[in-house]
């Protein structure tokens, strides 16, 4: 009868080949890396970015508790800090989700459009936000720095839309004008790659916000969950994004995204990808370039 054994060599080779190869899976996950993460909030925008120096910013919140998934996945398990979160107007399916963010982490600075539909309950956000952090009105134009090597340049609303809006920029104004029009526009670059941030606004005013910055712009997260007056084909040749992330919840009843706003992708040659249907939507960034992660 022929015996199989592993000789006490074997085992000892086999444990050490086994500590490296979980000590090189540990280094791997927990290497400093930047990251940008399209959570999948449903209908609505929330979206995580770290920074490999370790910083925590939020752009939106999504309309609900469904954001803290994506958190407790991304964050690291001991941080309980969101550095900047900014809302970009005052839509809830944008800021809905900030009471479920403040359970569970304290923001330190929170950045919002001082220009409101009169909803009660933007009122009672800020009102509730100010108890816990600082929270800035965004005054048009604005560089931001996120971190050293990192700003944040707020390239619309601009200071000439707001003003037409409200005067002394310390209060609230109410407004019957379309909310989306004042939706915070973030351009910034992570390891040289262009990023573009565009709440829901739309296309026209992006055109017109984007005139001065780098292009092409590689990353676009594209404006008001992939409706069609948040893209068209003249931003398209000017921006010549890599990649287009579409937040929007399933069978939403928007119709979001609008199927001649993926015609119009496809017809491009661009790939993108849409949280209704992809889930979560992770690019790294590293070493000047950017990789797509497996959705979640
Ligand atoms: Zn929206």
């Amino acid at each position: 009868m022929e015996r199989s054994f592993i000789s006490k060599k074997q085992l000892i080779v086999a444990s050490v080949f086994a500590v490296i190869v979980a000590g090189v899976i540990f280094i791997a996950h927990n290497w400093p890396v930047s990251k940008l993460v399209v959570c999948d909030v449903g209908q609505g925008d929330g979206i995580y970015i770290h920074l490999k120096q370790g910083v925590d910013i939020l752009i939106d919140t999504g309309p609900d508790e469904s954001i803290l998934e994506c958190l407790g996945r991304e964050m690291a398990f001991m941080d309980h800090t969101i550095d900047f979160v900014f809302i970009s107007h005052a839509h809830f399916d944008h800021y809905g989700g900030f009471g479920a963010v403040l359970k569970r982490y304290e923001v330190a600075h929170l950045y919002v459009v001082p220009v409101y539909t009169g909803a009660k309950t933007y009122v009672r956000f800020i009102n509730e936000a100010r108890k816990v952090t600082k929270v800035h009105y965004i005054h048009g134009q604005e560089d931001i720095p996120v971190s050293p090597d990192v700003t944040f340049h707020i390239i619309w609303p601009d200071a000439q839309w707001l003003t037409r809006e409200y005067t002394d920029g310390q209060n609230l104004q109410k407004t019957s004008k379309d909310m989306n029009t004042f939706s915070t526009v973030i351009y910034t670059t992570i390891e040289k790659t262009g990023i573009l941030l565009t709440g829901d606004t739309p296309f026209d005013l992006l055109l017109h916000a984007t005139a001065s910055i780098p292009k092409p712009v590689p990353i676009l997260k594209t404006s008001h969950h992939g409706s069609r007056t948040g893209l068209n084909e003249r931003l398209l040749n000017s921006l010549k994004p890599s990649l287009v992330l579409i937040s929007s919840g399933k069978n939403n009843r928007y119709g979001h995204p609008h199927a001649e706003v993926l015609t119009l992708l496809k017809s491009f040659d661009i790939p993108f990808m849409v949280t209704a249907q992809d889930g979560g939507i992770r690019i790294d960034f590293r070493g000047g370039r950017w990789y797509r992660r497996p959705s979640f």
